[in-house]
């Protein structure tokens, strides 16, 4: 016997509608890459995306067409963030931090037929756009005052074209499965894959990431997204703060400490998202203020771990961390850091010892590790095993491509390597593939590193595998120091104290700065690349 429930689709329009008439009073602010402030409220931004609406129809965008862009955190994209999926079309965000050759690779993988972008990259585009052959147009984000001379063939103004349409303009109801948007993976492996996120999906995802344990998300927030709309959609941000009415800062270009410190306690933030290296700017700037933090009580951290110091130095300032783990394929959730009740009460380091992990799976993602040969592994907080997921906003293949990334069972390969406790708490020991072989056990490279950072005297670490002949591989550690290079020995002794001894790198070399990609994560195959004829000291 079926439910008698209405069987309403989830569209991504649901959710700017539900902030209009809910919460139309509500601020979204931006820094406009043009200069100054530009301020407006949810009931604003509601009308203007059904004009953008109507533009995208006027223009010729189709259902399922695909439209790009490449543009920072603000209203406007915002606006893209609705209007395009909303009339049933696929929002694809391009990373612009990508090279020149994956750009274009995506873009035409895509076969985008518009492509919106900020002022910042009309340059970027004109070296391309030749390049791009299905690109019809190209919408520069920004009013007739600040538009640019510009080689770009086929340009259009933004403002120009808002400002020619009413709002007048009803959301078409469609097929929740219908694809919304499309974000590629950087491919640090292979050309980048393109993950196709659905209506669907991207609601749930809403209200799961909305959840106390995860974000915990109300109207009382203001948050401010740094991580970018175009990586994982600033991790579905713009969704949830529409869902929950709460008022958005997007920061714009210039995310650097100073910057963001400076809009937080202008802007009452209560909530922010960031990679650790965008937090350890934000944590320098803020100790060497004597502003203190506002009204900030919590910080998600997620890309990659967050260094232990790092969550000791909120907690010091009365912050809360939440980490969170996931990926594009995942949109991007997984798991998020917050502790049990219980815990509450814990000692400091015993605390932190849990906030280190990368948290509990949120209702709707199932995980589980698995050995090389797919036979499940204990959840005893131990054995470590490759990663696996599935749930409803969790990849079931990539764009056009035929090979499928799940298994029989829709299990999705993470390509991370990580223990599971008892209770739940997932912890990530490393990527597959920078997971250190040594004599056939496997050491960690993200433990070493994180316990390294905690070193005074090192900036930046990394571990990579070097080629050893007995043991096949073992740790060599990479460090950016502090100022002058800190004593090798003193920092080996240090480590001695946090990871087991055979973990211990047989050797320490000192670098200017280590490579990252384009996601802001250490390079490992570049920087395994570079130290490929390396001689241990132990050889
Ligand atoms: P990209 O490859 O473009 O950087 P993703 O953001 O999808 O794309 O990268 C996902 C990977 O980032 C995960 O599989 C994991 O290895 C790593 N990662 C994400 N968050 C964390 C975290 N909190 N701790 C450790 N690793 C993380």
């Amino acid at each position: 016997m079926l439910g008698l429930m209405q069987q309403r689709p989830l569209l991504i329009s649901s959710l700017l509608e539900h902030a209009e008439l809910n919460h139309g009073e509500t601020e979204i602010v931006s820094c406009p890459v043009e200069g100054g402030e530009h301020r407006y409220t949810y009931a604003d931004c509601a009308k203007r995306t059904r004009k953008l609406a109507k533009t995208l129809k006027r223009l010729g965008v189709e259902t399922g067409d695909r439209v790009g862009t490449l543009a920072w955190n603000t209203w406007r994209h915002f606006e893209l963030f609705y209007a395009i999926p909303g009339i049933g079309a696929v929002c694809h965000t391009i990373n612009p931090r990508l090279f020149d050759d994956q750009i274009t690779y995506i873009a035409n993988h895509a076969e985008d037929r518009f492509l919106f972008v900020d002022l910042t990259f009309v340059e970027l585009v004109e070296r391309l756009i030749g390049r791009m052959p299905s690109v019809e147009a190209v919408i520069i984000l920004t009013d007739a005052a600040h538009m640019p001379k510009t080689s770009l063939p086929n340009v259009l103004c933004y403002e120009d074209l808002l400002a020619a349409e009413d709002d007048d303009f009803a959301w078409p109801q469609f097929d929740e499965n219908t694809a919304s948007s499309l974000c590629y993976t950087s491919g640090t492996t292979g050309d980048p894959k393109g993950v196709l996120y659905a209506h669907r999906s991207t609601v749930i995802h809403t209200y799961a990431a909305s959840l106390p344990d995860v974000h915990a998300f109300s109207a009382w927030d203001v948050i401010l997204p740094v991580a970018p709309m175009f990586h994982a959609n600033s991790w579905g941000i713009p969704y949830c703060a529409a869902a929950v009415g709460a008022k958005l800062v997007l920061p714009g270009r210039d995310v650097s400490g100073t910057t963001i410190h400076a809009l937080m306690l202008k802007e009452g933030v209560t909530h922010s998202a960031a990679v650790p290296t965008i937090w350890l700017d934000f944590l320098n700037q803020v100790e060497n203020s004597d502003k203190g933090t506002g009204k900030l009580n919590r910080v998600c951290v997620g890309g990659t771990a967050p260094p232990r110091s790092m969550i000791e130095r909120f907690h010091k300032l009365g912050i809360q961390v939440r980490q969170g783990w996931g990926m594009t394929e995942m949109s991007p959730m997984g798991t998020f850091a917050t502790l049990k009740r219980d815990m509450l009460d814990w000692p400091e380091d015993e605390k932190l010892d849990v906030l280190v992990k990368q948290g509990r799976g949120a209702f709707g993602v199932q995980m589980r590790i698995v050995d090389d040969a797919g036979t499940l592994l204990p959840r005893d907080g131990k054995t470590f095993g490759n990663l696996q997921v599935r749930g409803p906003w969790v990849t079931s293949g990539y764009f056009k491509r035929d090979d499928s990334p799940i298994d029989a069972d829709g299990w999705f390969n993470t390509g991370d390597v990580a223990t599971i406790d008892p209770r739940g708490f997932m912890q990530i020991t490393d990527r597959a593939k920078d997971v250190i072989k040594s004599g056939g056990e496997w050491i960690s490279s993200i433990e070493l590193e994180n316990a390294a950072m905690g070193f005074p005297g090192v900036a930046e670490a990394a571990v990579i595998g070097a080629h050893h002949p007995k043991w096949d591989e073992r740790p060599l550690l990479v460090v950016v120091p502090k100022g002058a290079p800190p004593d090798k020995r003193a920092l080996i002794d240090y480590l001695s104290g946090h990871v087991a001894k055979w973990w211990l790198p047989d050797d320490v070399v000192f670098v200017e700065e280590l490579p990252h990609t384009a996601t802001g994560k250490v390079q490992k195959t570049a920087l395994r690349e570079r130290f490929r004829d390396y001689k241990l000291p132990t050889i």
